[in-house]
């Protein structure tokens, strides 16, 4: 999966430091990060290719390996970018190579567009202002907290015997099959969020809850959490959600269809039923 970067290693420790000219430099703008690809590998800026003035408006976000990683989000006032280097959306990280930088990219753009929409106050407006001890920010104000915006989600492999409901999302650019998914609300522990999905996507009910592995997903801001569940009837009839999927449909093992990608949780989950491991 995207996270398994070993033998590189990822710190998310907040331990600000002062930046050396070989730290990674991530600047974000929305969805986009600055990149430089050549020889279809990810080349990541760094705290040099910027002048002093843009340094000053990078924030430390996360270590990788021995080298700290700093970011900025775009603003017109920037200033010109480093040449060779171009915003690519953050879609193109979840295929390219070296994995542990697309790892790093996609993190920095969930933190960074973060930072972006907590400039201000959501409870008073106040101008807010970074914590020193923690990677939390602060109104100086009324004493609001805000932490990174991690959105909890389940992605679940139903199972019946021998096949997998696989499905296809309606109306994304995601064209491959997919496992039911879905957020999980207000009041609800996240087995119930299983129940309540495949319920409300497809119509069945399910029984023997099991916890697979989690991911986390920032292309979305998403902590994913992945569950086997086995049908609970003998009735496998799909009543389609159509706002939310195209297709729903029980495949054997035979039929699953393969797709090695070394990216999701999903696809993982999809392959382990796949190869009975
Ligand atoms: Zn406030």
């Amino acid at each position: 999966m995207i996270q398994d970067i070993a033998p590189h290693r990822f710190d998310n420790s907040y331990a600000p430091k002062k930046a050396e000219a070989d730290d990674l430099a991530l600047i974000s703008s929305g969805r986009q990060i600055l990149t430089a690809i050549a020889d279809e590998q990810l080349h990541l800026p760094v705290m040099a290719d910027f002048t002093a003035m843009q340094q000053e408006r990078m924030r430390y976000l996360f270590a990788m390996d021995e080298k700290s990683c700093y970011g900025a989000f775009m603003s017109p006032d920037f200033g010109d970018l480093p040449e060779g280097y171009i915003f690519i959306d953050v879609r193109y990280l979840r295929t390219i190579q070296p994995k542990y930088l697309a790892f790093a990219a996609v993190t920095a753009v969930q933190l960074l567009d973060w930072y972006a929409s907590r400039a201000y106050c959501g409870r008073c407006g106040s101008r807010m202002l970074d914590s020193e001890k923690e990677r939390m920010r602060i109104c100086p104000e009324c004493g609001q907290m805000e932490y990174p915006k991690l959105s909890p989600a389940v992605i679940i492999g139903v199972t019946h015997g021998d096949r997998l409901l696989l499905s296809k999302y309606a109306g994304r650019a995601y064209k491959n099959y997919a496992l039911l998914a879905g957020f999980t609300e207000i009041g609800e522990t996240v087995e119930e969020t299983v129940r309540r999905e495949v319920m409300e996507e497809v119509g069945l009910k399910v029984k023997n809850i099991r916890y697979y592995k989690s991911q986390p997903w920032s292309f979305t801001d998403t902590l994913l959490m992945g569950f086997y569940c086995d049908l609970d009837s003998d009735d496998e009839d799909v009543t389609l959600d159509q706002q939310e999927l195209s297709m729903a449909a029980w495949y054997s093992r035979e039929e699953i269809p393969v797709r090695y990608e070394d990216c999701s949780l999903t696809n993982e989950m999809i392959i382990k039923f796949k190869e009975n491991r």
